[in-house]
């Protein structure tokens, strides 16, 4: 072991202590020792335990553990730090710019234990309810994070589709021109949540030219069989393969469904596909409808029948309403009027405005006054609205016990609640199905919010029993949300076949802390439709009038 990672060792060991709130004094020694052993010339793993005691600022102590760990590779201390320090916290250690004092402040006070936890803390805006972050170090902070997550290789569709949109695809048009036609494929064109790399096809073009003239300093190209290869630092790995075009469709038939899609497909054939077919006429071959690129995947719940699940199929313009949106009150960024202003002018015609209740202290939850003194605001902002609702709403914290977090005199007040898993989210498939169902049963419920509590790319959700869980919605007469943020996706879509089957209300909630956030509606939408989901069994494509009238007759 070299001098440089002896003296890692000790500043990893100060960093963990001060994690842990150890004594100062011995903090600084570790530290100070980080920071002088790394520039001692000779081999500290040479030294002799009296050798090393006369370098300033090294004793018994630290001499021992250099030998330690010189000797064994090992430093007992440090492992038992990292023993009781959550592997998600240590991964926060590594961003840039922040110190392990503010780490622990996060993981205490935020109950953060990830970066992808940390991550959509900063997206709702909770790092400036804490003392000594203001909204600076938070951006610097979700700025830091974004490079760290880059390197792991899978990105949520969202992200990518900023990045096809206002860099790929303007830099490819730049580089090939006009002529070259460009589209997109695979994963990004039938739109999976979380993607690994991008798939592009070009029109007549060799693979040389196309090399040639992709070259560029935001990547490295290499040609791979029939495709190049871009990669680069700072967008997702990109796969280029030129065809004819008089066979663009069929390569992007063959490249976008999944291979049991396609599979499911040429089962059905009538007669044999042409490499110049449109992609309407592969279908047709198959006597089959058009399927929409977002419902080539590799389930097959479409078949053997998909006209008539895709004439209902839900789309963007059917969201009459946003539910589930968050204030100032809590950890929004908007008044409700600028809120209730911006969802009317994209052409809404509701609001549910569900900030968090009182224990979700970490998100400003709402005490039983300030319930009473919001609800007041939405009657006079009402008041000023024409032709547009604002429902009284909250996201209810459920209790580790299942328990709703208000009175039922206060739950009584709003005319919907939302209720979701918020904290203690390391529970056994039990304790989650007892909690979560106890919530489901409970009179005041009418959605339950982000099923899983699972973060896409960051953390798994707690385990349940899906069908168990759909099934007393179903009896209850709870509507499940999709969240709709595309961190999140929670219910799976892979659940609403089961949930239609069942009779069970889907509501598609963007869960907006600030204006740019109702537009996540849009990911909520792309989920629905590749499970298939019905317009007439998604809550918010219904009126105002409807819609309440609908979720109270539930409850019946
Ligand atoms: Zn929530
Ligand atoms: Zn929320």
């Amino acid at each position: 072991m070299d001098n440089v990672d002896i003296a890692a060792h000790f500043k990893l060991l100060a960093e963990l202590m001060e994690l842990h709130g150890e004594n100062p004094f011995k903090i600084k020694s570790y530290s100070n020792a980080g920071r002088s052993l790394k520039k001692i010339d000779l081999p500290l793993a040479q030294m002799s335990e009296q050798a090393l005691q006369e370098i300033p600022g090294i004793g018994k102590a630290i001499s021992e553990k250099i030998i330690e760990l010189s000797t064994s590779g090992q430093l007992s201390l440090l492992n038992q730090y990292i023993e009781k320090t959550p592997s998600g916290v240590l991964d926060m250690l590594k961003i840039p710019g922040i110190g392990p004092s503010k780490i622990a402040q996060l993981w205490h006070e935020l109950n953060v234990e990830s970066l992808g936890e940390l991550y959509y803390a900063c997206l709702e805006n909770r790092l400036i309810l804490l003392k000594g972050f203001g909204e600076k170090t938070q951006e610097k902070i979700k700025g830091n994070i974004e490079f760290l997550l880059q390197n792991s290789n899978q990105y949520l569709y969202a992200r990518i589709e900023k990045q096809w949109e206002e860099n790929i695809y303007p830099l490819f048009r730049k580089l090939l021109g006009n002529e070259i036609e460009i589209n997109v494929t695979g994963d990004y064109r039938r739109q999976e949540i979380t993607l690994q790399q991008l798939q592009i096809l070009v029109s007549d073009i060799s693979l040389e030219d196309l090399a040639d003239k992709l070259q560029s300093e935001y990547w490295n190209i290499s040609i791979q069989d029939k495709h190049l290869l871009l990669k680069s630092e700072q967008w997702i790995d990109i796969l280029v393969e030129p065809v004819s075009s008089s066979e663009i469709a069929y390569h992007l038939f063959e490249t976008t469904g999944s291979e049991e899609h396609r599979q499911l497909v040429k089962n059905q054939l009538k007669k044999p596909i042409s490499k110049n077919n449109t992609e309407v006429e592969i279908y047709q071959s198959a006597g089959l409808s058009y399927f929409p690129p977002e419902c080539r995947h590799q389930y097959t719940h479409f078949f053997p029948h998909p006209e008539e699940q895709f004439k209902n199929l839900i789309a963007e313009n059917d969201i009459l309403g946003v539910v589930h949106n968050h204030t100032q009150y809590s950890d929004g960024r908007n008044t409700i009027e600028e809120l209730a202003t911006h969802c009317q002018q994209l052409g809404y015609q509701y609001l549910v405005v569900s900030d968090h209740s009182q224990s979700a202290f970490y998100a400003n939850g709402l005490s039983v006054p300030r319930v009473l003194q919001q609800q007041d605001e939405i009657n006079e902002v009402q008041q000023k609205m024409n032709n547009f609702k604002i429902f009284k709403s909250i996201e209810c914290d459920i209790l580790y016990d299942g328990q709703l977090d208000y009175e039922n005199d206060i739950l009584k007040t709003f005319d919907l609640v939302i209720a979701s898993v918020h904290s203690q989210l390391n529970m056994t498939e039990d304790k989650a199905m007892e909690r979560l169902i106890k919530a489901i049963e409970n009179p005041y419920t009418n959605i339950l919010g982000h099923l899983t509590g699972r973060l896409l790319l960051s953390r798994k959700g707690y385990p349940i029993h899906h069908k168990k869980i759909i099934d007393a919605c179903a009896a209850n007469g709870v509507v499940i949300e999709i969240n709709a943020n595309p961190h999140r996706l929670d219910i799976d879509w892979y659940w609403l076949p089961y949930c239609m089957e069942k009779g069970v209300w889907i509501s598609i909630n963007p869960d907006a802390h600030h204006l740019n956030g109702v537009n996540d509606i849009r990911y909520g939408v792309i989920a629905a439709r590749k499970g298939g989901l019905q317009k007439d069994r998604c809550i918010n494509t219904l009126d105002a009038r409807k819609f309440i009238d609908t979720i109270q007759q539930l409850k019946k």
